[in-house]
């Protein structure tokens, strides 16, 4: 590959592809139902979502081996609904590596040097740089059989790349390797994708991966994009009850609005986020990280008051989980909501089953949300 350090500082963060108004129904089920998204030059962005929302539909478009129902892909502004897959200038790997199984590494790799008839000693060039930068020098002359899985994804991780494509799409590429060699292909393709500075648009239906890889991410829900942003972002400030409740854990209070900045819980009145236009007794939902809750026992609570802008709410424990590095203790309200409060186990939560405790919180941690389904709540509810 010829010039393949790029300095990040140095690329210009336009927009590379903008998809608009895409839509992809089979008869009247709309797998991808009018997604509109800017996808800047050299960002790795990633679709996540469970499965059947949408991802790969709206990936398989991008790459052109599906077509549009109606909307727009355009690429530096020209669309590219009409231009046939393999000039798009875009490089695929999908989760089956797809590797011809008789052909040697450094032959799978050169072969689509070899179908865009390049020059013998150029296409040795760049097939020995690719090897290089996926670091398989050392198998060039094996078969696909004769290596591990992650090795093979390796091998169609350069083939995509060998050509030099301006985009690679990624259709969840690790999904069928254990947890400890995905970690590993992870933390290589971040440094791929710093080295290479190009646009990586991945797929994922595993959060973890999403964030470990991504600068920023599309939550896919039912054909829609429902939340997209960093990875920080979208945890700490979820754009919705479902993409909350997707990402992490959290709780659910369910409350009713008594002005902008106090909401009425199981008859307790709590100190919420400002919050304009909040119609009194309007129904609203607060949700709160586990980690950002503590559980106190009553001595504990007596002795150390809860500061301005914290709620409290009493609670009885129901179970107390070591985790290893954390520890989770879950309660129920006396008006029956059920609260996981999760700490560092070097905190310690000396409770146990059945004890009274205090449930606190920061006003300023939970988010309020004044429009939600039940099945937003539900984290299994977004899966077929
Ligand atoms: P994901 O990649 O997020 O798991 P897909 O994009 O593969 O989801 O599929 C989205 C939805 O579209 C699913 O409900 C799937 O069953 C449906 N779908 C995908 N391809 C077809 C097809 N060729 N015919 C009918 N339905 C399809
Ligand atoms: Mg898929």
């Amino acid at each position: 590959m010829s010039a393949v350090i790029k300095d990040p500082a140095q690329q210009d963060h336009k927009t590379l592809v903008s998809l608009r108004n895409l839509n992809k129904h089979y008869g009247d089920f709309a797998a991808v139902d009018n997604i509109s998204l800017d996808i800047q030059n050299g960002e790795f962005l990633t679709f996540l979502g469970s499965s059947g929302s949408g991802k790969s539909t709206t990936l398989s478009m991008l790459a052109g081996f599906e077509t549009p129902s109606s909307g727009e892909i355009l690429v530096n502004g020209q669309s590219l609904v009409n231009v046939p897959s393999h000039k798009r200038d875009i490089g695929m790997v999908f989760q089956r590596y797809s590797l011809f199984p008789h052909l040697s590494v450094r032959d799978n790799i050169a072969f689509p040097l070899a179908i865009r008839k390049l020059p013998k000693a150029e296409r040795e060039r760049q097939v020995d740089a690719m090897l290089k930068l996926v670091q398989l020098n050392e198998f060039a002359h094996r078969r696909p059989s004769q290596l591990s899985g992650g090795q093979q994804q390796r091998v169609a991780i350069a083939r995509a790349l060998v050509y030099e494509p301006r985009i690679l799409l990624m259709d969840e590429p690790l999904g069928a390797l254990d947890k400890k060699l995905r970690e590993d292909l992870q933390d290589e393709l971040r440094q791929l994708h710093r080295r290479l500075g190009i646009t990586i648009v991945y797929v994922t239906h595993d959060q973890e991966e999403a964030m470990r890889l991504s600068q920023r991410i599309a939550i896919f829900s039912h054909g829609k994009i429902v939340g997209l942003g960093t990875g920080f972002d979208l945890y700490q400030n979820p754009p919705n009850a479902f993409v909350a409740s997707f990402l992490g854990n959290s709780n659910f209070l369910k409350l009713k609005a008594k002005g902008n900045a106090v909401g009425l819980f199981e008859a307790q009145p709590l100190s919420i986020r400002l919050t304009s236009g909040l119609q009194v007794d309007q129904d609203l939902l607060l949700m709160v990280r586990p980690e950002k809750a503590q559980a106190l026992s009553i001595d504990q609570a007596i002795r150390d008051p809860a500061a301005a802008g914290w709620n409290e709410v009493p609670a009885t424990v129901v179970e107390v989980l070591f985790l290893g590095e954390s520890q989770t203790c879950s309660v129920v309200t006396q008006g029956g909501t059920a609260m996981t409060v999760k700490a560092l186990s070097a905190a310690g939560m000396p409770l146990k089953t059945g004890d009274p405790v205090r449930v606190r919180w920061a006003a300023a941690d939970a988010c309020v949300y004044t429009q939600w389904t039940e099945s937003d709540l539900n984290k299994a509810a977004g899966a077929h």
